[in-house]
């Protein structure tokens, strides 16, 4: 090759690695998709500053003789592209092969590697080979890039700063660790062990070594299938939702995808049993023929298309929601223990001193990053908690409670065999309104009831217009409804669930909704009606009930479909077990 041909090569080099390698966490995963091609058991990914200034893969995979390692660094003659078509139907990842030359054109780049029969080992500077040489190493590949970047300085400003990259490896060799529970996955920070998996095949090790082990006991173990998809892996409970939907991992075919609809759905089947901006933990394992999904959208993106996703839809909902009335969910009062994965990222990261890197070419100006604390993810407060004894509560079903009092006007406070129990007197009492509304307007026949004065209500004509337009979804839900006179409705009868007293004031609420435009589609239309209804018409904080009224909350509220949050998915019911009380009294000890 000609020294121009050869400059030329390392040019294109340069400009794919903006490309390829904006990220150091891009560099790892080429690094780690490369060993787990090659069937690798053992993967160890070491970081140095959080790899800026180096990372090193080190694999027991298949290794490579001297031909296949020169072939891998040359840009154009690589063998492993592949059609996009092939991604879901093959057990490779895929889809490089121009990566490694990219990463090596702005790095120092050593690959050690060995086949079983011969070792070889090749160190490139910039993307040029600088020597190869035999040696003498055990089966399996170990890559090590160091000085990323090192000469192209402009990149730096990409490179945010060592939390955020971090953090970007972690979440990226977590994932990693989940798709494959039979791979010994270990990551380490200058020195400090950040993940280790045990490679033993059981996903729920894997969730463990994540999420620390309060989490991971708070876990349900889900498999179920219809025709066209197989879905097994591990539901969080409500109480471990996080702010960031992250945390749910679907795999397709054991491939890490992210699709939104798909997260849409799981969110949706989640509904009431966590707050909106919450997001459960998960690990799915979807198993579908690969000629019902499409890749439809830029691979790296890691999105797919579902060609039924009817199905993908009717059975991921019927799995969630039955799964979680299999559950008591009542949260109990726990100390929060950060996790080992976020004591040791912060204590990695301490005293790390930047790197110094050259002086920025083309008058460039070199811009002094600075390492800004960033908070991560998994730093977030949860209030971790254990049913320390689930066998003695009847699953899915809250004992009977007995009230013993109010505190503050709002939180009752009961007792059974099992421990002390705090209800939110509001939150029940909307938990059992919603699900009385809902029913009651589910089934469109709901009784009515006529009334001795028609309600008549007259609205600005926009609104009158709007409202007009959808008058069955009034009736749907059991009023008798005409209109009377310039911009005037008449109501000669109501849903016989309208609380007394408030059927005015209810009906105004239902017509808010219509004029909010929010939705006409009627499932959703009385869903936003029973929770709005629910919330207005139940008793508020200080209002002081009586004991008989408690009780009659508190048996009602155990014979609702899910007892343990309100609509909106705060909880309406925590308790500190009979042991959880010994152990704070010190009369139990551990
Ligand atoms: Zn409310
Ligand atoms: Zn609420």
């Amino acid at each position: 090759m000609s020294k121009i041909q050869v400059m030329d090569e390392i040019l294109a080099n340069k400009i794919a690695a903006g490309e390829v390698v904006e990220k150091t966490m891009n560099v790892v995963k080429e690094l780690v998709e490369n060993s787990i091609d090659a069937s690798s058991s053992e993967i160890k990914i070491e970081l140095l500053d959080s790899g800026i200034k180096e990372v090193k893969v080190i694999d027991n995979g298949n290794g490579m003789d001297r031909e296949d390692a020169v072939l891998a660094f040359s840009r154009h003659a690589t063998s492993k592209l592949r059609s996009l078509e092939d991604l879901f139907s093959i057990d490779t990842l895929g889809f490089r092969g121009e990566a490694l030359p990219s990463i090596a054109s702005v790095s120092d780049f050593t690959v050690k590697t060995s086949n079983g029969i011969e070792g070889t080992i090749i160190h490139l500077s910039g993307g040029k080979i600088q020597d190869i040489n035999p040696t003498d190493v055990r089966q399996g590949t170990t890559m090590t890039v160091s000085h990323l970047f090192y000469n192209t300085p402009v990149r730096l400003k990409y490179l945010k700063n060592l939390y955020v990259e971090l953090a970007n490896i972690i979440e990226y060799v977590n994932k990693m660790a989940l798709s494959y529970p039979s791979i010994q996955f270990t990551l380490t920070n200058n020195g400090k062990e950040l993940l280790h998996t045990d490679g033993s095949g059981s996903l729920l090790k894997v969730i463990h070594a994540i999420y620390g082990l309060e989490v991971s006991k708070k876990m349900m173990e889900i498999d179920e299938e219809n025709e066209d998809y197989h879905i097994y892996g591990y539901l969080g409970y409500p109480e471990v939702a996080r702010s960031n939907r992250s945390h749910m991992t679907t795999l397709v075919n054991g491939r890490y995808i992210r699709n939104n609809e798909l997260n849409r759905i799981i969110s949706d089947s989640y509904h009431t049993y966590i707050p909106v901006d919450k997001y459960p933990i998960l690990v799915l394992n979807i198993e579908v023929d690969p000629l019902l999904v499409d890749i439809n959208i830029h691979p790296t993106k890691m999105d797919i298309k579902f060609s039924k996703m009817d199905s993908l839809k009717e059975l991921v909902t019927k799995l969630i929601s039955e799964e979680l009335k299999k559950h008591t969910l009542i949260p109990t009062i726990k100390e929060y223990h950060p996790s080992n994965q976020e004591f040791l990222v912060k204590d990695s990261i301490q005293n790390i001193v930047w790197p110094s890197f050259p002086k920025g070419e083309n008058n460039e100006k070199e811009e002094k990053v600075k390492l800004e604390e960033v908070k991560l993810d998994f730093n977030e407060e949860i209030v971790t908690t254990t049913v320390s004894d689930e066998s003695s509560l009847d699953k899915g079903k809250i004992k009977k409670m007995y009230p013993i009092g109010l505190v503050h006007g709002t939180y009752i406070i009961a007792e059974n065999e099992d421990g002390m129990f705090m209800i939110d007197q509001h939150a029940a009492a909307e938990r059992i309104n919603y699900e009385k509304y809902f029913k009651a307007m589910s089934e469109k026949s709901s009784n009515t009831i006529g009334v001795l004065f028609p309600i008549t209500i007259e609205l600005p004509n926009h609104d009158y217009i709007i409202v007009k337009e959808h008058l069955d979804l009034l009736r749907d839900i059991g009023f008798e409804v005409e209109e009377f006179g310039i911009n005037t409705l008449l109501f000669r009868s109501h849903p016989v669930w309208l609380k007394k007293g408030y059927e005015e004031a209810s009906l105004r609420k239902i017509i808010d909704i219509i004029i909010s435009k929010e939705t006409f589609d009627y499932p959703k239309f009385i869903e936003k009606t029973a929770i709005t209804l629910a919330c207005k018409m139940s008793i508020k904080a200080n209002d002081h009930i009586s004991l008989e009224d408690m009780e009659h909350l508190l048996n009602t509220l155990r014979e609702c479909d899910n007892p343990f949050t309100c609509p909106h998915g705060r909880p309406t019911v925590i308790t500190y077990t009979k042991y959880d009380l010994e152990k704070l009294f010190k009369r139990a000890m551990n």
